[in-house]
Order: C-alpha cells, then sequence, then structure tokens
C-alpha cells in the first residue's frame, strides 16, 4: 500500500537509471584573488590578523577562529611533497601512456596545500618531505587556472 509505512529503505519502490548533470560553480571572492594571483605568477595565501595563521588556498575567513580579518600574503612558491601517487589511468579508466605523479605540496607557515603534478622527476626518487618548487606556465599560456601551475619539481640549489 503506498500509504504504508516504509521500516526499511529497500522496500520503497525505485528504479534505477543515470541522469547526466553539469555544475558550474564559481570560484568564490578568495579564489578569485588567488587564481588572479597564478596569472601573475604568484602564489597568495591568506594570513589571519587575528590568530596568526596563514591559508593556502586561501579562505576569506580564518576556520581556527573566524574572524574575517585576513589579509593576502604572497608566498614563496617552495614547499615539500607531504604525500604522493602515481597515477596509470584517466578518468574513463583507459591506461595512460605515461603514468603521472601527482603530489600533496605543503608551503612552510601555511596550512592546507596544493594538490599538483610532480614533474622533472622519476617516480622511484620522489620522497615524502622532499623540497620542491612551483614550475608556473609561461605567461602567455596562463588563464586564471589551476593549470597556470605546469607542476612542481624538485627544488634546485640555484
Ligand atoms: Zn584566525
Amino acid at each position: 500500500m503506498p500509504l504504508d509505512k516504509l521500516s526499511h529503505p529497500q522496500q520503497a519502490r525505485a528504479w534505477f537509471d543515470n541522469i547526466p548533470i553539469q555544475n558550474q560553480y564559481t570560484v568564490g571572492i578568495a579564489g578569485e584573488v588567488f587564481f588572479r594571483g597564478l596569472m601573475d605568477g604568484k602564489l597568495l595565501a591568506a594570513h589571519c590578523q587575528e590568530c596568526g595563521r596563514t591559508f593556502l588556498p586561501p579562505t576569506l575567513y580564518c576556520g581556527n577562529c573566524f574572524s574575517t580579518s585576513g589579509e593576502w600574503r604572497e608566498i614563496v612558491p617552495h614547499g615539500v611533497i607531504d604525500t604522493f601517487t602515481v597515477v596509470h589511468l584517466d578518468l574513463e579508466d583507459n591506461r595512460l601512456e605515461q603514468p603521472e605523479l601527482i603530489a600533496l605540496v605543503r608551503f612552510e607557515g601555511c596550512e592546507g596545500g596544493l594538490i599538483h603534478r610532480l614533474g622533472e622527476i622519476d617516480a622511484a626518487q620522489v620522497e615524502v618531505g622532499m623540497p620542491v618548487e612551483v614550475v608556473f606556465r609561461p605567461p602567455q599560456e596562463r588563464e586564471g587556472s589551476i593549470l597556470d601551475i605546469a607542476h612542481v619539481r624538485p627544488l634546485t640549489k640555484s
């Protein structure tokens, strides 16, 4: 009976299908500043003037004390590998000709981090804690995207 109370979700009549859905999100105020910074070859973090914490990616308010008194700070684009993985399949499960290295990079003095491609190194050489630097695409190729960062690579001592 349609009006009987269901005691378990599996008792509900259902059919299964797929609905194609496409979403579009704005990057928000903090994201706008961050991505414009990438176009200028800068990593911009949000620094809370109340509690002194710095966030990258930046946020509009502090995740620690909820203050909105943040200011933008350009940070040195050098970090360390927090963790990494080797990707062998694309989004459709097709085997990649060349496996890709993906790393979570953390930056000194910042909470958060960036996940990006790791380049100019072989998988066997990658280590957690390894110093790396951000490599930006040439200015004429930047378009306000996370891909304005070409990749991160081992930090050279120059
Ligand atoms: Zn704070």
